[in-house]
Parts: structure tokens; sequence; C-alpha cells
């Protein structure tokens, strides 16, 4: 047993495009396991800073704000909403101008401070699949599992491309694999919590991979592991 009583920690970390919610998104469902999008909390927070219209360079508002917001995670009907001050925001928060905006606010330590909390407290009891940047090297470093799930920045661009388009954004393919290579660099350079793989993460491709493949791969993973924990689902 691990202790947890609901089951595992699963931390899903790679950069934007890798396939990560819609991977952690079918494995919790297989699973019964609830999935936590921790990039929608980081983006529901951008959310309320440019609703509020500061300045994300001033981090002692943008503390200020992250003091009082209260951001939730709802996953009652079968797919995952977003609430920022009560607001439903799970659709605003998706454009690339909100990408770039969380991008930025996430490098600031009053905001990665109340994430992670929050995400500790979310997660801590197991029987969850979290998918972010930092969860294996920062918000549980002692997670049983942890994926890096990647794919080269043209296959990302092209994923994250299909996915604006299908949401209604005028976007060109060139400006996309732009911005996608522009919040990576972002994310990796930063000093608090950057992207990067964990050393006991275990890496998956998924470049050249189809979902039910890469699923497939990681479902077999995780059961061997809660067969090893002797820990029930
Ligand atoms: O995963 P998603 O693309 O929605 O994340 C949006 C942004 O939130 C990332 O580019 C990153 O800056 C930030 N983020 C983070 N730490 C996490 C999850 C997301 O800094 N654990």
């Amino acid at each position: 047993m691990n202790g947890r009583p609901n089951g595992l920690i699963i931390a899903i970390d790679g950069p934007s495009g890798a396939g990560k919610s819609t991977i952690a998104r079918l494995l919790a469902n297989r699973l019964g396991y609830l999935q936590i999008d921790t990039g929608a909390m980081y983006r529901a927070v951008a959310f309320l800073v440019s609703q509020a219209g500061i300045d994300p360079s001033d981090v002692d508002a943008v503390e200020q704000l992250c003091d009082s917001a209260n951001i939730r995670l709802d996953c009652s009907n079968g797919s995952q909403r977003v609430f920022a001050n009560g607001q439903d925001v799970t659709e605003l928060i998706r454009t690339p101008e909100m990408s770039l905006m969380t991008s930025r606010i996430s490098a600031l330590k009053p905001v990665r401070e109340s994430m992670m909390m929050l995400q500790r407290r979310m997660g801590r009891d197991g029987g969850v699949v979290l998918e972010g940047r930092d969860i294996g090297t920062a918000v549980f470093p002692d997670a049983e599992l942890k994926f890096f799930l990647f794919a080269s920045p043209e296959e990302r661009g092209k994923r994250r491309f299909a996915e604006l388009v299908g949401n209604g954004e005028q976007v060109t393919l060139e400006e996309t694999i732009e911005a996608v290579s522009r919040r990576d660099h972002q994310d990796s350079q930063r000093d608090l919590a950057p992207l990067r793989q964990a050393e006991d993460a275990i890496p998956v491709d998924s470049s050249r991979s189809s979902i039910d493949e890469v699923l497939n791969k990681m479902e077999d993973i995780v059961r061997k592991k809660i067969h090893q924990a002797g820990t029930t689902i």
C-alpha cells in the first residue's frame, strides 16, 4: 500500500501540445481517477489578472489577487469546467493571448505558491492524474508514477493549431508554432519550477503514436504499478 486512501498519484508533465490533457483525461477515466489540469488553474489566474487590468509585472498586485482568488475545477458532469471567482471561464482561458499571459504570470512566486498549495490539497489523498509542468519535480516529488510526455515542436505546433482553429481562432500554423516555442522557452527558462523532466519520470514520445497507443502503453505501466503497490483502485 502506498498510504494514500484513494490510490496513486500520477504525474504527467511535458511541454504544450504533447497531448497531456487528452491523455490525462482518458487515463483518469479508465482508472476511475480524478483528472487535475493544473495548466487550467494557472490560466484561470491569468484570466483574473487581465480582467482586473493588473500589469503582470506588478507582483504585489498579483499577490493580492492570488490571496483572494477562488480557483475551482469541477468534474461533476463528466467534462471538466474551470471556475475563477465563481465565473465559468472554461472556454475564455483557451485563447492564444491567454496562453502567453499564463506563461508570464506562472513564473511569479505568489502565483506558484498559491497554486501549488491548492494542487497539493486536491491531490494528496491519491486517486488522481495531475498534468502540468512541475508536478513530478515540485508539486508531488513523491508521486508514485511520473511520466514526461513530449513530441517534436512541429508536431506540437500542428496539434495546437488544429485545436485553436477548432475553437474558431483566426491563426496561422507558422504563428502557432512560434507561440508554442516561445511558451516552451519561457516555461523552461524561468527560475521557479521550470519545465523539466524529473529524474525518475518515464519519458513518453507521442510524436508518431496515436492517442490510443500512448494511452495503452501508459495504462499498462500504471496497472503494473498498482499491482506492485497492492493498491486497489
Ligand atoms: O498546460 P497548459 O498549456 O494549459 O498550461 C498553460 C501555462 O500554464 C503553461 O505554458 C505554463 O506557463 C503554466 N503552467 C505551469 N505549471 C504547471 C502547469 C501550467 O507553469 N504545472
